[in-house]
């Protein structure tokens, strides 16, 4: 007889471990099982976002900053330091061993809610059995009355650029960089190419990005876009927009480009290639022929509104649904799914999901930009403030970029703010809380905020939709 629990979960990444204790929290037995293996060739829970994605993206960031800032921003202050230099070993130690105690901890929340961890690939069988395939092959069956599929994503490789794990890497090779490369290439402007791209371009690298699209990051508001472009090409990211990449060889120099751009055909030679042009969902060996999940035309696994596929007692959540592809909407989706199974009212709201850029400045939105509100013929009306007068930000040196929001022209509900500008992941967070509760710009003028602080920025946009802003000509 197979062990049966209450719930199974497929894939311990942030949509799935979530969903595993919330459960588990929820009084149902509930296993989680996953495939991942760290460094140290032991089972490393955590998915992409704690072993190769938002964790030690963000470590190797802050190291990067405080390199870059020692020769870009501490002068200004009056500071300067002669010879700084980087030891390449311990700054990806420090990486790693922030992976290790974060995805260690998933374990210590899997013991202390009672969660059972099973180590091996996880694949639905008709019926909600899950047959588990251990790394040496061997084979075992749970059961559940309830399957949440949580298998998340991997990076999309072109056939013309296949990655190699040495010069044409994804973003598990360009975290684990052992030197700076002199020259890297990254095909891709979205998130992953901008964030890493800054990382090595920090650490001294020339950084060169072909981008295929003629907009710069199209899915953000276009004020906050051209900000963005403006810092990053002053920090010497050199962007290069419709550009379309032909070929990558690998020689003995480095990795040979072919690019198409408006002026015609380029080469360009570099020692490291990121290719990051987005990722898929990941479905391999996850589902039986004969299980009835349906994946849609882009792989992904079909799912109603609240993350049921149609199978009796089989969900699914993360990456491998539609949605934005970010941690904390995997995450909320778990918690959901793991209520509704508890026959508890779960709640998602996709049309307040943040999305935050990890750059230097940091770029942050949360609900549509004024090109779609252009678009959909929503009347709105529009305010917006600057970094440069807010006191906190000058005094940090930071004070560039803004905060605008737009406001519904008759009823003044808040539909969307776009930030660019020093702290904003965490300012993004105020205007979540207003929009989930459906509040109004005036709600965000009238309510306190603390001086001087970067709120203060929040607080002024919200005023100038009003044309009432104190520190700013309106
Ligand atoms: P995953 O995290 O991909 O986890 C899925 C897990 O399931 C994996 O461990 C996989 O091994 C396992 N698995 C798959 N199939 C099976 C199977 N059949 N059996 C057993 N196990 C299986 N998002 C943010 O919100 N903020 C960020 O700052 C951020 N930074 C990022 C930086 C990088 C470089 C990358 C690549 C991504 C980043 N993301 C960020 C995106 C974020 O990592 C993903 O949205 C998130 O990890 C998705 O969670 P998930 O649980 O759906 O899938
Ligand atoms: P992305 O979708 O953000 O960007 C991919 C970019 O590559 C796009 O601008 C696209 O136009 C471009 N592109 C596509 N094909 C191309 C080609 N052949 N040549 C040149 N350019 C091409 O994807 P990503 O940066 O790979 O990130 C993957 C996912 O990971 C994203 O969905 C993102 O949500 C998530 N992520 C989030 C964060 C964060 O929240 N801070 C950080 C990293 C990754």
């Amino acid at each position: 007889m197979s062990e049966q629990f209450d719930v199974i979960v497929i894939g311990a990444g942030p949509a799935g471990y979530v969903a595993a204790i919330r459960a588990a929290q929820l009084g149902l037995k509930t296993a989680c099982i996953d495939a991942f293996t760290g460094k140290d060739g032991k089972q490393a829970l955590g998915g992409t976002c704690l072993n190769v994605g938002c964790i030690p993206s963000k470590a190797l960031l802050d190291s990067s900053r405080q390199f870059w800032n020692l020769a870009h921003n501490l002068p200004a202050h009056g500071i300067s330091v002669k010879d700084a230099k980087v030891d390449m070993a311990a700054f990806i130690a420090r990486k790693d061993k922030i992976v290790k105690q974060f995805t260690g901890g998933i374990g210590q929340l899997f013991k202390a809610n009672k969660v059972t961890p099973y180590y091996g690939t996880g694949k639905l069988l008709k019926g909600n059995q899950v047959e588990i395939t251990a790394a040496d092959g061997s084979k075992q069956t749970i059961s559940a009355t309830n399957v949440v599929l949580a298998s998340g994503s991997i990076p999309i490789e072109l056939p013309f650029a296949k990655f190699d794990g040495k010069h044409i890497v994804d973003n598990a090779g360009a975290l684990d960089f052992t030197e700076v490369p002199k020259r890297l290439g990254v095909i891709g402007a979205g998130v992953i190419g901008l964030e890493l791209g800054s990382v090595w371009r920090r650490m001294g690298s020339e950084v060169t990005i072909i981008e295929a699209l003629p907009t710069f990051l199209a899915a953000t508001d276009a004020d906050v876009a051209k900000i963005a472009a403006k810092e990053f090409a002053k920090q010497g990211l050199d962007i290069k927009l419709d550009a379309k990449l032909n070929k990558a060889e690998v020689k003995k120099d480095g990795v040979h480009l072919t690019y198409t751009d408006k002026a015609g055909e380029q080469t360009l030679v570099v020692d490291k290639l990121l290719v990051a042009v987005g990722r898929r969902a990941y479905t391999k060996e996850l589902l039986a022929e004969d299980t009835g999940v349906k994946l849609d035309e882009r792989g992904r696994i079909v799912i109603d509104e609240h993350n049921h596929t149609g199978v009796d007692g089989v969900w699914a959540v993360g990456d491998a649904v539609r949605g934005p592809m970010l941690a904390h909407k995997g995450s909320e989706e778990g918690v959901a799914v793991a209520e509704w199974i508890a026959g508890k009212a779960g709640h998602v709201n996709l049309d307040t999901i943040p999305f935050v850029i990890y750059t230097e400045p940091e770029v942050a939105w949360v609900g549509k930009s004024e090109q779609q509100l252009k678009a959909e013929g929503v009347p709105y009306k529009t305010g917006n403030f600057p970094f440069a007068a807010i006191g906190r930000a000058v005094a940090m040196n930071e004070g560039v970029g803004m905060v605008k929001m737009l406001a519904h022209a008759e009823t003044d509900r808040i539909l969307g703010v776009h930030m660019v500008g020093p702290g904003v992941s965490e300012l993004v967070a105020e205007c979540v809380v207003a929009m989930e509760f459906k509040g109004s710009s005036e709600d965000l003028a009238r309510i306190v905020h603390a001086h001087p602080t970067l709120s203060e920025a929040v607080h002024e946009a919200a005023l100038s939709v009003d044309k009432r802003a104190i520190h700013k000509g309106n």
